[in-house]
């Protein structure tokens, strides 16, 4: 099998540039705001001993200051900002919630609280890679903060650093979890249970796809619509089940004779579809006969001899642009058509 199918909206990707910034942004407004606003409160409720000069909370003002006038900027950018730079923000986030902590040689409450935030927004909205690097750099920062404040205790920021891996693990799993969930869901969403081929929802995705892709490089492509023919007489004599059986053979046939990158879909019924990339119309009608004529000579061997009839249209640089896909699917019908008026088991190709 070489037809590839693949959904033209990945749910299991990454979000949106507008999302991942507009979240970021927000939570760097409010956790600037959050840090600036504590930080006098905290110091004051410190013992004297403890407190450190003055100048070196400046760091931690400058710091909150800096975090939400980043915040605002992202906020205001966060439709033109390329999503890739967002794998930055936990670390950025994890600089200036912890440089005022080394300087000032003070852990405060809200700082080790805070380190949590750019890890939740890497487990929920970044990849697992950036996720553990962003832990990694989150317990560094702890460690660092232990080694430089005297008052720091492995009891204190022991909880806080199993807290943040705790955290991971649970984000990590689920996350891990729910691709797995979409991931399925949408494999079963483009395919076809009875034959397992792509279904017609998938093919039309593929075909639109293709099609500009096609347009674009200035290359052919072609539709073969097969139809089983008396497919109705088959069943009411065989049954259904047979029927059934008749369409896996069938469908493995046209997957085993579809070339790399094409795709063979169920598009309904007793009819397929074989999208051909790179394939202009003789050599797609060539390669329709041959498959008419193989299925015939090999379906002797089966349960149920049978016979196809097939139309073939080449996708054509006139069509208009909206509708393209469902303009070809209807010449490769109309083709089909009249392979079935001028007695069946035949090719037409479509003509204008
Ligand atoms: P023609 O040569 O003109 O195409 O005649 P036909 O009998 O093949 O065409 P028609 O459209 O009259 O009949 C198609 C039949 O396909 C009718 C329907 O019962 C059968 N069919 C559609 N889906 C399935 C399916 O999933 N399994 C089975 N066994 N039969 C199906
Ligand atoms: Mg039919
Ligand atoms: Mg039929």
């Amino acid at each position: 099998m070489h037809e590839t199918v693949t959904n033209s909206r990945d749910l299991t990707g990454p979000a949106p540039g507008i999302v991942l910034f507009g979240i970021g942004g927000g939570l760097f407004v409010l956790g600037g705001m959050v840090a600036g606003v504590s930080a006098p409160f905290y110091r004051a409720g410190l013992p004297a001993g403890q407190r450190g000069p003055e100048s070196a909370w400046i760091v931690g003002y400058v710091c909150a200051a800096l975090g939400v006038g980043l915040g605002i900027a992202l906020l205001a950018a966060r439709d033109r900002l390329h999503a890739r730079a967002a794998v930055s923000l936990p670390f950025v986030a994890i600089t200036l919630i912890a440089l005022p902590m080394l300087v000032s040689r003070t852990t405060t409450f809200t700082g080790a609280i805070l380190l949590l935030w750019p890890i939740l927004y890497a487990g929920c909205l970044l990849s697992e890679a950036v996720t553990w690097a962003t832990i990694t750099a989150s317990l560094l920062s702890l460690v660092a903060a232990s080694v430089v404040d005297p008052h720091l205790t492995v009891t204190s920021y022991g909880p806080m650093a199993a807290t943040q891996a705790l955290t991971v693990w649970v984000m990590i799993t689920l996350q891990r979890r729910v691709h797995r969930v979409v991931g399925e869901l949408s494999r079963q969403a483009s395919t076809d249970p009875l034959t397992g081929l792509a279904n017609r929802r998938a093919l039309l995705d593929t075909l639109d796809r293709e099609m500009a892709a096609h347009l674009r490089r200035g290359k052919a492509l072609s539709l073969m619509m097969i139809d089983v023919d008396q497919f109705k007489q088959l069943n009411d004599t065989a049954g259904h089940d047979a029927g059934d059986e008749v369409l896996r053979r069938l469908a493995a046939v046209l997957s085993g004779g579809s070339r790399r990158g094409d795709l063979a879909a169920r598009f309904g019924g007793e009819e397929f579809m074989l999208i051909m990339t790179d394939c202009a119309l003789p050599d797609a009608v060539a390669r329709a006969d041959q498959l008419r004529a193989q299925i015939a000579a090999e379906s002797v061997g089966w349960d149920h001899a049978l016979t196809v009839s097939i139309g073939v249209a080449e996708l054509r640089r006139d069509l208009p642009e909206s509708d393209a896909g469902a303009r070809l699917v209807g010449q490769a019908d109309a083709a089909l058509y009249a392979a079935k008026q001028d007695g069946r088991n035949r090719v037409e190709a479509y003509q204008s």
